[in-house]
């Protein structure tokens, strides 16, 4: 891989997400050549993934380009695209799609990844949602699933088609169902005149005794509420045990005949080979110091979602949300000039801003400072809070007139099938768009 030679120490980043993008960002580059690596082009915002599955965003409003994000900022830092496969901690080399380079200091923020854990059936027929291409995806299978009913008599068929099933009552499967019900309710009769939507049947599948368990009891029995109000069937208890991409078991006698399933109940730490296997904790997550620093290593950092800081207040890892990510990586930043200038490194500590989740229109709730939100608050807290955390002011605007467009109209705008969604393929595994290998 061509990078200009410098006298400067080289960090290589892998991952332009929430984490690498803030390391980025930070990290005085007149003390250090930056290589930031991703195997996209682009950052994506993945708390409204769910909005472009169901038609509500188009792609673009939720990524943003890495190298129009670092236009300013030209001086000592470069982007190449490719995917990162293994680390030569011996050598200091990355060994990646795009080839080999050199570092003095390794940042990996690849995030995370779909946890099946380890069932592989369901791998091969659900439906993951952690990138765009997935979303989109989605999109496409949501909607032909209406197309496809139109077009078969049978019975049997139409209920597979009509059937929607959601794994996991966190914040995105609720989110998720939440808006499949806004379109059930207010959109999709509008476009389909001949199909009767009594048919139609959304359901939330838990394994545990209530939904978002990761906020309070108070909150998780509210979005209950909600969902149940809007006609989505919520299963609690239920775990799935298989899915053939035609029924699904549990562990109840519960059965369900359905074409679609999204799998949200679990994700896992994205670590790059090379790490040693001891290294690798609960969640697939790369054991870190209260400094970032890979336990076994001087010179390789982990942040974010793939990161495992063990501390007294969060003894299973941080939570695997933006805020841990951003927040390491703009103290990693300022930690590396430290550790350079042989100075002290300061210890990570993470400042929880609390937690929502949106249930459809006007509906939501959120845990913030202590203080708890519902209903139209929650909502508008939610939207502004989204909003604010957007990539760029073009995908703020966008966004935005597309929220107001929906709300006054109840009308989603994205309703295309551009991609036409083929379920032989297998969509688990992404292709990076480019790398030679040398
Ligand atoms: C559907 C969904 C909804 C969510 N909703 C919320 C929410 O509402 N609030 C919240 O706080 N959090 C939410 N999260 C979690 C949040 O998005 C993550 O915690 C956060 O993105 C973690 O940041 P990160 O930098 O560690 O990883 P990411 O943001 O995932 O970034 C990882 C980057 O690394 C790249 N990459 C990965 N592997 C490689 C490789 N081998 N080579 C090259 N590049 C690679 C990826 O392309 C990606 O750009 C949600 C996540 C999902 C999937």
């Amino acid at each position: 891989m061509h990078i200009p030679e410098s006298n400067l120490p080289r960090i290589v980043v892998v991952g332009g997400g929430f984490a690498g993008l803030q390391f980025c960002k930070r990290v005085n580059k007149n003390k250090f050549q930056i290589v930031l690596l991703d195997r996209h082009n682009y950052h994506t915002f993945q708390p409204l993934l769910y909005q472009v599955a169901t038609a509500g965003l188009e792609p673009d409003s939720i990524a943003y380009p890495i190298r129009k994000i670092f236009e300013d900022q030209r001086e000592n830092f470069f982007f190449r695209i490719g995917e990162a496969k293994n680390i030569d901690a011996e050598q200091q080399i990355l060994e990646t799609t795009s080839g080999k380079i050199a570092y003095d200091y390794l940042v990996i923020a690849t995030g995370s990844k779909t946890n099946y854990f380890g069932n592989k059936v369901i791998e091969e027929n659900a439906m993951p949602m952690k990138t765009i291409p997935q979303s989109l995806n989605l999109r496409s299978l949501f909607l032909q699933n209406f197309e496809q009913t139109l077009l078969t008599d049978s019975v049997n068929e139409r209920e597979k088609l009509m059937n929607f099933v959601i794994v996991g009552g966190g914040p995105t499967g609720t989110e998720l169902v939440g808006a499949i019900a806004e379109l059930k309710n207010h959109v999709l009769p509008n476009d389909y005149p001949d199909l009767d939507f009594t048919k139609m049947n959304i359901h939330l599948v838990e394994a545990g005794e209530r939904l978002l368990a990761g906020m309070s009891e108070t909150s998780g029995k509210r979005a209950l509420k909600y969902l149940q109000n809007m006609g989505v069937k919520v299963w609690l208890k239920t775990a799935v045990d298989s899915y053939d991409g035609e029924v699904i078991k549990t562990n109840t006698s519960k059965t369900i005949p359905t074409r679609f399933l999204i799998w949200a109940a679990g994700v896992q730490g994205s670590p790059i080979k090379g790490i040693p296997e001891e290294q690798i904790q609960r969640g697939n997550r790369i054991a870190v110091d209260e400094n970032n620093k890979v336990i076994y290593s001087d010179n390789i950092f982990a942040l974010g979602d793939v990161a495992m800081m063990v501390t007294d207040d969060y003894p299973r890892g941080h939570p695997m949300v933006a805020q841990p990510a951003i927040q390491q990586g703009r103290l990693l930043a300022k930690n590396i000039e430290r550790l350079v200038d042989g100075k002290p490194l300061k210890a990570f500590k993470y400042s929880d801003k609390g937690s929502m989740a949106t249930i459809g229109r006007n509906r939501a709730v959120a845990e913030l400072q202590g203080m708890k939100f519902t209903g139209l608050t929650a909502w508008f807290i939610w939207m502004f809070v989204h909003l604010m955390a957007l990539v760029g002011f073009r995908n703020k605007a966008v966004t935005f007139v597309n929220w107001v467009f929906a709300y006054v109209n109840y009308d989603k705008g994205a309703r295309l099938i551009i991609r036409a969604f083929d379920k032989k393929r297998n969509l688990h595994e992404e292709k990076v768009p480019v790398g030679t290998g040398e």
